[in-house]
């Protein structure tokens, strides 16, 4: 035990790289090593993953690691792979040769991670399988999901505790991003921790470069690029719209900005080459729907504006917390409308569907499926769902709140595969291979290009591009994967293309009718308006330090005000930094571009509680010969 922080230091620098820890992190990696259940509440960015991964590498031991999101398995396994670390992800949607394949290394001692989604979990023979693996500690990802009070849960999660409790006692660490008291609570009771042998580490989120400001603006479009040109450097606009993000980037375009739009319905490729053209600062402004930053490690980002407010404070912390990742002073500004908070509270409505819409849009997908009454349990389907939208006349944000829904009341299991590349495994012996390659010629050239492409064929289901091999061959793509499949059929070798497409299953034989519990719904459905209240106190609040708030609102208790925040600048000394008031300076300069107004008038558009700031930006305004009075009325006088 005495050499684990010399070794585990070695660990980091051996595969990772890096010379220190980041906070926490050397706590608790030493606190698995110890055999602890663990929590560890770090913000995103703050390098959880390290946490986890690092034990299992620094003793040479095996790690189950369950997360939420097939994408997020994928990048993470990409990346253990690419650092020669053996680490493979079983979910919905690869097939069964494949997922044999995977278990096999995972209970011959092949593999150092498996990553899992935790309906795996459901699975008898998964869980049989799971028995015979020689498991050092379970990893829990966004640990948040399993609490029906946390923003984003998933009743698949419940699950874990179960599968724990019927293998040897190991350790289990979970890990999340955000986490309020209650949450935190909750995780550690789902999760079966074990007192005294459990440890929390809770990073603070407090973030002292991160200047945040809020301003109630009526004509946002008209102040964007005014406010966008007086900061430099790379920046990031939040809207909670796709076709907004194209528009202002085609505002700011207009104004001479530098900027580009970016949200999830724009192909992977074409998504990939904006983001890397913002993080090498070819583009300095990214328009965005919350779509954008997750994984994305940017230190220089010296603005996020927030358009609208977002719908909790978890996810406005964590999109305006990727500002000043350096350490160096950014600006967090937030705009919102009444309408725009009235407007939110209708789409958080609208999450939770009727029993009687669900019902409908239930039978219209197995009716979709062609499932007849009474069948179709366990059997999966390709659902493209503008498709199906459309051919039922449907809003697709109804279908999309359904089907979620009707996922948590248990009568769907639905999975977006999110990038999925097509991949191969060759069934023969290289022997085998090679008595057929000197038969056929078409089959010989087709496989000694893709031998020669990459390597493990024989071994792993593994990556194969057929673009690339049909234009090595000087053949069309098409040919290649009917060639593919024609072996894949032959049993030669197994072939599985990618797809695009989200699966659903159906749980249980198509009801004539369902009527789904509405307990679980109601609740959830309170405690997503609870944290929408949360998100709206922080935009009226103009008495308390805005860091305060956020702090508080994650059980930290902060010594000090920040001092930088719009609120702490608007209380010290009188003395008005520009900085501080601009956004009400924008808006006082809308109000009187339409014509002179008083205080009093001046109170009343912007409602009675700006009434402190207001003062003291006319003030300003006027010592900088900004503004007059004129009989007892404000006159704008410069451009
Ligand atoms: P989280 O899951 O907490 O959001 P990640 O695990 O994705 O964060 O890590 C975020 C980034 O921080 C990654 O690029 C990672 O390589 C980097 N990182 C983590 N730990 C360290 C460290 N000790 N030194 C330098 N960089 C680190
Ligand atoms: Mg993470």
């Amino acid at each position: 035990m005495a050499d684990y922080p010399n070794n585990i230091l070695k660990t980091l620098q051996k595969y990772w790289g890096h010379n220190s820890f980041r906070p926490l992190q050397q706590d608790i990696i030493l606190s698995i090593l110890q055999g602890n259940d663990t929590l560890a509440i770090l913000p995103t960015g703050g390098g959880k993953s390290i946490c986890f991964q690092l034990p299992a590498l620094a003793n040479n031991s095996f790690a189950l690691v369950i997360s939420p999101l097939i994408a997020l398995m994928k990048d993470q396994v990409d990346n253990l792979l690419s650092k020669n670390i053996k680490a493979a992800a079983l979910y919905s949607g690869i097939n069964k040769h494949a997922q044999e394949s995977i278990l096999h290394q995972a209970v011959n001692h092949e593999l150092s991670f498996l990553y899992i989604s935790p309906e795996r979990l459901a699975s008898p023979l998964f869980v049989s399988w799971l028995k015979n693996m020689d498991i050092a500690y379970i990893a829990v990802d966004e640990a948040h999901c399993i609490s029906q009070w946390g923003y984003d849960f998933r009743p698949e999660y419940l699950r874990i505790n179960d599968a724990r409790s019927i293998l040897n006692p190991i350790p289990i660490i979970a890990l999340t991003g955000s986490a309020t008291p209650q949450v935190k609570e909750d995780i550690m009771k789902q999760l079966g921790f074990r007192p005294p042998q459990c440890n929390v580490f809770f990073a603070s989120f407090f973030r002292p470069n991160l200047s945040y400001n809020v301003a109630r603006i009526d004509n946002k479009y008209h102040h964007l690029a005014s406010l966008v040109k007086q900061h430099k450097g790379s920046g990031i606009i939040y809207t909670r719209s796709r076709f907004r993000t194209v528009e202002l980037a085609q505002l700011l375009v207009a104004q001479h900005i530098s900027s580009d739009y970016y949200h999830a319905g724009i192909p992977p490729d074409i998504r990939h080459k904006k983001q890397s053209d913002w993080i090498n600062n070819s583009i300095r402004v990214m328009v965005c729907t919350n779509a954008f930053g997750m994984g994305i490690d940017k230190p220089d980002v010296r603005f996020v504006i927030h358009f609208e407010p977002p719908d909790s404070i978890e996810a406005y912390y964590q999109e305006a917390g990727r500002a000043g990742r350096d350490g160096q002073l950014s600006q967090c500004m937030l705009f919102y409308t009444p309408k725009d908070l009235e407007d939110e509270y209708q789409k958080i409505q609208s999450r939770f569907p009727s029993n009687q819409l669900m019902n409908r849009i239930y039978q219209a997908i197995c009716n979709f499926f062609g499932i007849p009454d009474g069948s179709g349990k366990g059997v999966s389907y390709p659902f493209n769902m503008k498709e199906f939208a459309s051919t039922y006349d449907l809003p697709l944000i109804d279908v999309h709140n359904t089907i979620s829904l009707l996922q948590l009341s248990g009568y769907i299991h639905y999975a977006e595969l999110g990038k999925n590349e097509s991949t191969l495994k060759i069934l023969l012996t290289e022997n085998e291979l090679y008595r057929l390659q000197v038969k056929d010629e078409e089959l010989n050239t087709l496989f000694l290009t893709i031998l020669r492409s990459r390597g493990g064929y024989f071994d792993h289901y593994t990556p194969i591009e057929e673009l690339k091999i049909a234009r090595l061959l000087q053949i069309t793509e098409s040919k290649v994967k009917t060639l593919l499949k024609k072996y894949s059929h032959a049993g030669y070798v197994d072939y599985i293309p990618k797809t695009h497409e989200p699966i659903i299953t159906l749980i249980d034989p198509r009801y004539s009718e369902i009527n789904p519990d509405r307990t679980l719904i109601q609740f959830l459905q309170k405690n997503a308006e609870d944290r929408y209240k949360a998100m709206v106190g922080f935009v009226q609040n103009n008495t308390v330090c805005r860091s305060q708030v956020i702090s508080h609102y994650f059980g930290e208790q902060l010594t000090n005000n920040c001092g930088v925040c719009d609120v702490c600048k608007c209380n010290t000394s009188g003395s008005l930094s520009i900085s501080s008031a601009e956004l009400t300076i924008h808006a006082v300069k809308e109000a009187l571009s339409n014509g002179p107004h008083s205080l009093e008038d001046l109170m009343e558009i912007f409602s009675t509680s700006d009434k402190v700031i207001l003062q003291e930006v006319l003030e300003w305004l006027s010592q900088n010969q900004h503004i007059v009075r004129q009989n007892g009325k404000w006159i704008w006088i410069t451009q």
